[in-house]
């Protein structure tokens, strides 16, 4: 099918849906200056990731694990939100997106002004100290002298997900329940390895939901779940797609009434979930 078709098709899936998730991966970030793990230009090129952001290397040889810490600190803070983060925040406004479930730890997508964000992996606000479990605010820091430590002696380590730790539970119920509850998920710039994250579309699909998703490359999903791909940059495809979504709800009165409350009044298991 041509790619304008493809894109129109999408566009129309998510204006008749009614519970919209969108499931995003570093591949989204890509265009606001953040290197994805996987791909052309993925840190994998120069560290292992899965090594050096391994919470055993944190823990036995935090000077290491400080080497990628920084560099992704560093890259994320100088980061602005890009036109794919505005167009999945414009869909939330359209009252077409319940909630985003983000693998990314960079707060691009509440930046951009999304406000239903699950953060699978947590995200780089805040550190927690490993001893003593005292919190720091990421801007209350001074990153000179890395590895940084609590006043306890502790190591402090970004409220982030390291590889071979467990999702936290509170976490995990929320993306699972918003999965298996979506009637079309958006699956974007993901190479669907990282696990449990990458069940999540799986989960969707086995309830029912439409899967599409938007990636320069195939991956995993496409073979297998996907009911389309859009292939190319987040950015540019999520901005047109949100413009036709737009322009159906608005010719066709699609608005969902959902979003026609205003988020005061909506339940609070609503916001979590977003349904
Ligand atoms: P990944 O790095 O494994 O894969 C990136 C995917 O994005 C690939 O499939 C690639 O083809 C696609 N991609 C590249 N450029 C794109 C673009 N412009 N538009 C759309 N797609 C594009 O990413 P992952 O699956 O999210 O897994 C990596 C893990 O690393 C995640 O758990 C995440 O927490 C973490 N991570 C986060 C960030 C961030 O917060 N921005 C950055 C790097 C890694």
């Amino acid at each position: 099918m041509a790619r304008e078709e493809t894109l129109t098709l999408a566009a129309r899936t998510i204006a008749k849906a009614s519970r919209v998730v969108a499931f995003t991966g570093a591949g989204i970030s890509v265009e606001s200056g953040i290197a994805p793990f996987r791909g052309r230009g993925g840190l994998w090129e120069k560290y292992d990731p899965a090594e050096y952001a391994h919470i055993n290397t944190f823990r036995s040889n935090p000077e290491k694990a400080w080497i990628l810490l920084k560099e992704m600190l560093t890259t994320v803070s100088a980061a602005e939100p890009n036109a794919a983060h505005h167009a999945l925040a414009e869909l939330e406004h359209l009252g077409k997106l319940r909630c985003i479930i983000t693998q990314n730890i960079d707060s691009m997508h509440q930046r951009a002004g999304s406000s239903n964000v699950i953060e699978f992996h947590g995200s780089f606000r805040q550190f927690v100290c490993l001893d003593c479990a005292r919190s720091f605010e990421t801007d209350e820091l001074m990153f000179d002298l890395v590895p940084l430590r609590c006043t306890c002696g502790g190591l402090l380590k970004p409220d982030v997900v390291f590889f071979g730790e467990p999702i936290p539970t509170d976490t995990l119920f929320r993306a699972e329940s918003a999965a298996s509850t979506c009637d079309a998920m958006l699956v974007i710039g993901t190479s669907a390895i990282v696990q449990p994250a990458a069940s999540l579309p799986f989960i969707a699909r086995k309830a029912g939901a439409r899967v599409i998703e938007v990636n320069p490359e195939p991956t995993l999903f496409t073979e297998l779940i996907s009911d389309c791909r859009l292939v190319g940059k987040a950015g540019e495809i999520l901005q047109r797609m949100v413009a036709e979504v737009r322009r159906i709800v608005q010719q066709e009165g699609l608005e969902d009434s959902y979003m026609l409350k205003s988020p005061g009044e909506r339940s609070h298991a609503d916001r979590d979930t977003g349904h």
